[in-house]
């Protein structure tokens, strides 16, 4: 099992990670999107489609809910940011594209998110809906709980 976790300095990583991988698409990363890309990891945890919105609007005031999320429907559909299904928010991802399927841990304490992969939970997945005559289009894995720091 892989752990990752998001880390500021790995910040103006993800941000170059997501300018090489557009261009190497022919993806446009404009600077709406690079702005709503860097407000999310600089969270350094999840945020809030209309949190999302307040901050956007301090560097375009004329930015409009529909202005974020056809953002972060780009940001999704390429793999910069993930979606926190119970949660309905938002977090980075310092590794894009080097995962499809992922799994996430978060702390009900500390609200602190860990972003796992694991490729035995994906080859169970796989092989499950297989046996179902299932082609699944994503899978979600989100484990409540508490994190190593508030169990000490
Ligand atoms: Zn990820
Ligand atoms: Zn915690």
């Amino acid at each position: 099992m892989t752990k990752y976790t998001i880390r500021k300095t790995d910040i103006n990583k993800a941000l170059k990670q997501a300018d090489i991988i557009c261009k190497r698409n022919g993806l446009r990363l404009t600077k709406l999107r690079q702005d709503v890309l860097s407000l999310i990891l600089k969270e350094g945890g999840y945020v809030k489609a209309y949190d999302l919105l307040d901050e956007l609007k301090k560097i375009d005031p004329s930015a409009k809910p529909p202005t974020i999320y056809r953002t972060l429907d780009f940001l999704l559909e390429h793999g910069f940011i993930h979606k926190l299904q119970s949660l309905n928010a938002f977090i980075g991802c310092s590794h894009p594209q080097d995962h499809k399927e992922c799994y996430f841990l978060i702390c009900n304490n500390c609200q602190k998110i860990e972003e796992c992969c694991s490729k035995k939970i994906n080859n169970v997945i796989k092989n499950t809906t297989s046996k179902n005559n299932f082609v699944p289009d994503q899978a979600v894995l989100e484990i409540a709980g508490t994190c190593q720091q508030c169990l000490n």
